[in-house]
């Protein structure tokens, strides 16, 4: 959607058009101007997404998670670190349960073992960058940073894909800050869907 109200033209005064029906398109301009501020204001809307660099580390947890998903139907895995400790490794349970994304499996298998505390400030490596959904439980959960291989315009090439990025979703969400780096290993994640 384009917004750009700063030059909505007055309404017409010798058009002949009676009076309500201007009225009401001048409420609505007005409405549309007030929507389209908090866009106009860059600061808050960005603060929650932040783009990181790769660190040392990243490439060995990528690696795992890239094991992870080479075991799934659909090959998308996710590993889970907290002080360069790994919490927990999953994959994509497959056309069994739709709802079982990699990050999703991760977040549920560690939260049944320790409930969800841990997972506050954890980084999360995926192979595929996270749907709406996984995006929208990292945010829940307070994982504090998320490196993917695979982006979703990538994958969208590949398999069906909502076309929502995970850094439109922190982007989002006022309440909490999510650093994000993308593109590490990506074509060995979309290697997996072609063997
Ligand atoms: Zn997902």
């Amino acid at each position: 959607m384009r917004i750009d109200t700063t030059d909505t033209p007055s309404p017409p005064t010798s058009s002949g058009e009676p009076s309500p029906g201007t009225s009401r398109r001048g409420a609505l301009a007005a409405l549309f101007a007030a929507a389209a501020l908090p866009a106009l204001a860059p600061s808050s809307a960005r603060a929650a997404a932040i783009e990181g660099t790769v660190r040392p580390e990243d490439e060995a947890f990528m690696r795992i998670a890239l094991e992870q998903a080479a075991l799934a139907e659909f090959p998308f895995g996710t590993v889970i670190v907290r002080d360069g400790e790994m919490l927990v490794k999953a994959h994509n349970l497959g056309s069994g349960d739709p709802t079982a994304h990699g990050e999703m499996t991760a977040i549920r298998n560690y939260i049944a073992d320790e409930g969800p505390a841990g997972l506050k400030g954890a980084t999360l490596y995926t192979s595929g960058e996270p749907c709406p959904m996984c995006m929208g439980a990292i945010i829940w959960c307070g994982i504090g940073r998320v490196v993917y291989a695979a982006s979703i315009p990538q994958l969208s090439k590949v398999i069906g894909q909502i076309m929502v990025s995970c850094t439109e979703v922190a982007e989002r969400t006022p309440f909490a800050t999510v650093e994000i780096t993308g593109g590490l290993l990506a074509d060995e994640a979309i290697a997996l869907f072609r063997k």
